[in-house]
């Protein structure tokens, strides 16, 4: 059995590290969150809470789940005067950013992590809090491949379909693109939906048939019904963290000298919609923009 340490509790963290509980592992749980950290703790036996991150020195493992990569940095380089896990962590322990943060930050957290002899894998995750919650997520692993098979059982625990994509960055490169997928089909369905109600197509019927057609696609399947037509916007997943993702995936392509013409409109979509709706909106939230925006 491992000790393995887990940072960020939030919508994501929280169904991830309830699953690691179960499988007899020694957890330590963190949230800059004090009460949601003491709440898990106190709701899982074999858990405990640690209060600092040197409470992590003895960790074999420790996943972070947090919004970016200005959070994780915080946390493995130090912050305001505090060390971080970088100079922490055990020789040979594993840091797995499970964030979806930025490849090139990776790429450079990991070395400075090896240089210390440490081990890195960017392990970012799909499926939404659904599928954390089912241990059903889809995990993308940047990082050399020992160490992920060290770590895979770890991995298991939290995904069905865990996939080696390639060296350090490599998973949050993946993670980024996938989401720039995401968001442009989302926003497409959108309008599509708006302007067949306008022209007066019933929106549950159009759903149904997108679902049996070729515009199929995660949104028409997984959200459309049961978020945005429903008027529930509870999907999970905030609208701010979708426009950072997407901010990634441009950011990406500019690193790699292409350009993304329909990236770029769908970047200030969501960048507009995330000043109009403000912090604390659901991505599924896009629907209501799209309706009050109609001419
Ligand atoms: P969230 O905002 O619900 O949770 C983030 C948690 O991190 C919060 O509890 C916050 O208090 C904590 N936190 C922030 N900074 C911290 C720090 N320095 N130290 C300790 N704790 C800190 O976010 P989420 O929806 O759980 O998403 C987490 C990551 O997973 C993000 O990178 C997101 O883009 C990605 N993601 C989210 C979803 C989803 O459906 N919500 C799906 C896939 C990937």
């Amino acid at each position: 059995m491992m000790k393995i340490g887990f940072i960020g509790l939030g919508m994501m963290g929280n169904p991830m590290a309830h699953l690691l509980a179960q499988t007899g592992h020694t957890l330590a749980v963190m949230d800059l969150n004090a009460a949601t950290a003491a709440r898990f703790a106190a709701e899982h036996a074999g858990a405990s809470v640690a209060g600092e991150l040197k409470d992590f020195g003895d960790a074999d493992i420790v996943i972070t789940m947090l919004p970016d990569s200005n959070a994780v940095e915080a946390v493995v380089l130090g912050n305001a005067g505090k060390p971080g896990l970088l100079s922490i962590l055990k020789k040979g322990a594993t840091l797995i950013d499970m964030s979806s943060a930025e490849p090139m930050r990776s790429r450079k957290l990991a070395q400075t992590l090896q240089d210390k002899g440490l081990q890195y894998l960017d392990a970012p995750v799909s499926g939404g809090v659904k599928r954390a919650v089912d241990g059903t997520l889809a995990i993308m692993v940047g990082g050399d491949a020992a160490v992920l098979a060290q770590c895979e059982p770890v991995l298991k625990t939290l995904g069905k379909n865990v996939t080696h994509v390639g060296q350090h960055g490599a998973g949050h490169a993946m993670k980024a693109l996938n989401n720039y997928v995401s968001a442009a089909g989302l926003v497409a369905t959108v309008e599509a939906l708006q302007v067949g109600q306008s022209f007066g197509l019933d929106p549950e019927i159009m759903v149904a048939i997108l679902n049996s057609s070729t515009g199929k696609n995660n949104t028409t399947e997984n959200k459309a019904k049961q978020f945005m037509l429903s008027g529930a916007y509870n999907s999970g997943f905030s609208l701010a963290l979708m426009a950072k993702d997407l901010g990634i995936a441009m950011g990406l392509g500019e690193s790699v000298g292409f350009d993304m013409p329909l990236g770029d409109e769908v970047l200030q979509i969501w960048r507009d919609a995330n000043e109009a709706l403000g912090k604390g909106a659901d991505h599924t939230e896009m629907y209501r923009y799209f309706r009050n925006r109609k001419q």
